[in-house]
């Protein structure tokens, strides 16, 4: 059994490991940067160590620095959260180098994902569902020309190392393909060093379709169902809920089996995340994610688990609490990302809380890591509170976020909340009629203004 384990992230998704831990009679370390001395997750863990300046690269993404935290605390496991070095394999076969424990997969499996060229071959090879497309990588324009004809416009242009919406671009016919072609692989390039990319058929309308996986890294694996985060502005997730709205069981349970046999085949361990296009009823393989997702939130309320929990577990070793069997759904969830930003333009709005309420009751999850008198650093980002609401249905949840948003209280700065309380009076978001592109539209024709 670990006794203490170090969470190396920071904000609410550290409190998120913290609560698991205690709940588990584990001890924690929080690291920290000089920016957040004062930060929550700080205050709440039972430990604290500053591992450097507040830029990132030298302090939450600094790996010398952080195993160095565990050494001075004797902290036997370290769980990364999401973003940072929780996708980073080279981190991960450090921490094992050092004896330590990763609670998350292994760098191999991160490595195979990472890739989006290998993960769709190797998805592929599992009998998961892909978008059409290119053979893997396309070395030039020509090649990307003649599958552009073959496959049929628009066709997306994706970097293999791309991530966080960066290094994809859409060819609406063979005259544009050039432009797409060389800003996706100076994209590639720039941001993740790397010019490889892979041609895709561009889906008009899908939704953003992803399914929850869970293993034991000895071949036992389970599938939570999907969640539907169509709700998009610049290909990041604003608005998330479980079960899909437009998801029948049969499909689930269809394209849940894939994914679960998929990851069991390869011994994956841990919290994963197969994401898909999912238009006229197929489902495309876009990418999988090796960790702990920003909206795992709604996966739990639905089906009664903590994932975190479960990814402690099975890193000591020990089986999971549950099996497919044991998996059924209760209800509906909807989470909403509370970010610092100034409507319309969503530019980030650092500074002081001067006042905080989070709402409660029945059904309603509020994760944050903010507090009264609390100063939201400049350095990170700007996502600073999760609210996920639980109801018996889809109508009752949708009342429960009105309601919970209606208490909530963040002063001080600005915040996306007048976004959801816009959002909730429009009949398609009440009725579930939405796709990826739904809030980009939406954005355009009524925020333009402010
Ligand atoms: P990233 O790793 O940058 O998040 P993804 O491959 O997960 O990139 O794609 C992010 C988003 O881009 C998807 O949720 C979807 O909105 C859009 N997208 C990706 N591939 C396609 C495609 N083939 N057709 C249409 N939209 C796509």
């Amino acid at each position: 059994m670990f006794e203490k384990i170090l969470i190396a992230n920071r904000g609410e998704i550290a409190l998120r490991v913290v609560r698991a831990a205690r709940e588990m009679g584990i001890a924690t370390v929080a690291v920290h940067s000089t920016a957040d001395s004062d930060a929550m997750h700080v205050r709440m863990a039972d430990e604290s160590i500053c591992i450097g300046p507040p830029p990132s690269p030298q302090s939450y993404l600094s790996i010398p620095a952080i195993i160095s935290a565990c050494e001075i605390t004797g902290a036997q496991a370290i769980h990364p959260g999401y973003g940072f070095l929780s996708e980073n394999a080279n981190f991960v076969q450090v921490v094992e180098d050092h004896g330590l424990t990763f609670i998350g997969p292994t760098a191999e499996h991160i490595r195979i994902m990472g890739d989006k060229i290998t993960a769709k071959d190797t998805m592929k090879a599992l009998g998961v569902p892909c978008v059409p497309g290119s053979d893997g990588g396309v070395p030039d324009l020509a090649t990307a020309k003649r599958i552009g004809e073959e496959i049929g416009y628009p066709v997306i242009i994706k970097a293999t190392a791309g991530g966080g919406g960066k290094g994809m671009k859409v060819a609406q016919s063979a005259a544009d393909m050039e432009r797409a072609f060389q800003t996706a692989r100076a994209e590639g390039k720039s941001n993740f060093g790397n010019d490889e990319v892979y041609i895709e058929k561009y889906l008009t309308t899908p939704r953003h379709i992803e399914i929850q996986v869970f293993g034991d890294g000895r071949g036992q694996a389970v599938h939570l169902g999907e969640r539907d985060c169509s709700l998009q502005r610049r290909h990041q997730k604003v608005f998330e809920e479980a079960p899909g709205p437009v998801i029948t069981a049969q499909e689930r349970a269809q394209i849940g089996k894939v994914c679960a046999d998929a990851v069991a085949k390869i011994n994956y361990i841990g919290a994963g995340t197969i994401e898909f296009l999912y238009e006229d009823g197929e489902f495309y393989f876009i990418e999988m994610n090796t960790r702990l997702q920003v909206e795992h939130p709604v996966t739990e309320a639905i089906f009664g688990v903590d994932l975190v929990r479960e990814q402690i577990r099975v890193a000591e070793g020990l089986p999971m609490s549950f099996t497919q069997d044991d998996l059924s759904i209760n209800g509906h969830a909807i989470e909403v990302r509370i970010n610092a930003e100034k409507l319309p333009n969503f530019s980030p709005c650092p500074g002081r809380i001067t006042q905080y309420h989070a709402p409660g009751g029945l059904g309603v999850r509020m994760d944050s890591a903010l507090y009264d008198g609390y100063s939201i650093p400049p350095y990170y980002d700007s996502l600073i509170g999760k609210l996920i609401v639980h109801g018996r249905d889809r109508p009752e949840a949708l009342a429960r976020l009105n309601r919970a948003l209606g208490e909530l209280i963040v002063d001080g700065v600005d915040t996306t909340v007048p976004l959801f309380h816009a959002l909730l009076k429009e009949p398609d978001i009440q009725n579930g009629s939405y796709n990826i592109h739904w809030l980009e539209h939406w954005l355009e024709t009524h925020l333009a203004d402010g």
